[in-house]
């Protein structure tokens, strides 16, 4: 049985709309202890590619170009699982701040990474990273399972790979590239054995397309299953209960949207909520928003129209965890009557 630190534990996936500085790390992670997310995410405010990935641009090894990186040095890519890695510095400053609350590590997995990645400059298909399996599911996945224990030496409690881009290479791709499901399994897998955070789960937002089913149910390292239910409930008829239950895993829902500004009322996001444990009983076990709250930028203006406000976006942000929070608290409540 699944130990945490609450019945049905809160959490967010990570980002927040506000500028990467130690401050708003600081502000961002005070915050949401403050409000009482059960295990909190170092807040990711830059990119979660490059957050991983800025140690090999200083070392010459990419080379970023908008919004994507190119491998320079493929002889040091090839060997990326040679090297040694450092915890991203807002990770180490968050577990000093936390002294002992127990926090989320999202490490950014494999595929997602790799789709940002191009062999020359020309950025074409071809030149794609992800038709290179051998060096992402090699080297690449060796290199963040360094990642991965350095978050558990650190004192993280609950790893989380996000990997929103292993959608991109099902379907067609997967077999264009020649990736089979099951070494793309081992490959995220084989990340997350080097941890030995007392929780690990995988987060996969957008449509859950039904190949990735076999994937999911072959990572033996993972027990909780974060996806995005609020804005795409479809994806609660993804699982059943009984297949959870065979394969002993469980559910963290998003029970409020990550896209829109506009808070959620409390008792529409908890009737979302309590549907999601009539279905699936004690296999929901987290409540969260549906993905990071990075887009949130911009809130509705006086006409109802688009205004981009980083503020009124991270405070909308921190109302919705509010909602996600008494949620939590009170679903705990009723497993205990
Ligand atoms: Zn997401």
């Amino acid at each position: 049985m699944l130990q945490l630190n609450q019945p049905i534990a809160s959490s967010h996936v990570g980002s927040f709309p506000l500028p990467f500085n130690q401050q708003n790390v600081a502000r961002a992670l005070h915050d949401m202890m403050q409000i009482g997310v059960t295990y909190p995410p170092y807040p990711q405010l830059r990119d979660f590619v490059s957050t991983f990935m800025h140690s090999l641009v200083k070392k010459g090894i990419l080379q970023p170009v908008s919004g994507a990186f190119i491998v320079k040095d493929l002889r040091a890519f090839e060997e990326l699982h040679k090297l040694e890695v450092s915890p991203p510095e807002e990770a180490v400053q968050s577990i000093r701040q936390a002294s002992g609350y127990p926090l989320r590590a999202p490490l950014t997995g494999p595929v997602t990474i790799a789709s940002e990645m191009y062999l020359s400059s020309d950025l074409s298909q071809k030149s794609w990273l992800l038709a290179r399996k051998d060096l992402v599911l090699g080297p690449l996945a060796e290199y963040l399972a360094k990642y991965a224990e350095s978050f558990a030496k650190l004192g993280y409690h609950f790893l989380v790979v996000d990997e929103p881009s292993l959608v991109v290479i099902l379907g067609k791709r997967i077999s264009m590239y020649g990736y089979k499901q099951d070494e793309i399994a081992e490959a995220i897998n084989k990340v997350l054995k080097r941890a030995s955070t007392s929780l690990k789960g995988i987060h996969i937002c957008g449509i859950l397309p039904p190949q990735l089913k076999d994937i999911l149910f072959s990572l033996d390292e993972v027990e909780i299953y974060d996806h995005e239910t609020f804005d795409t409930p479809k994806n609660l008829d993804f699982y059943t209960r009984r297949e959870l239950e065979e394969h002993d895993k469980y559910l963290a829902i998003g029970v409020v949207s990550s896209k829109t500004p506009k808070v959620e009322d409390f008792k529409e996001a908890l009737k979302f909520a309590e549907k999601a444990v009539e279905r699936f009983g004690d296999r929901v076990v987290m409540v969260k928003p549906d993905c990071g709250f990075f887009g949130l930028k911009w809130v509705y203006g006086s006409k109802g129209e688009m205004v981009i406000d980083v503020e009124a976006g991270y405070s909308a942000a921190l109302s919705k965890l509010r909602v996600v929070q008494s949620i939590a608290l009170e679903l705990s409540k009723r497993l205990a009557h």
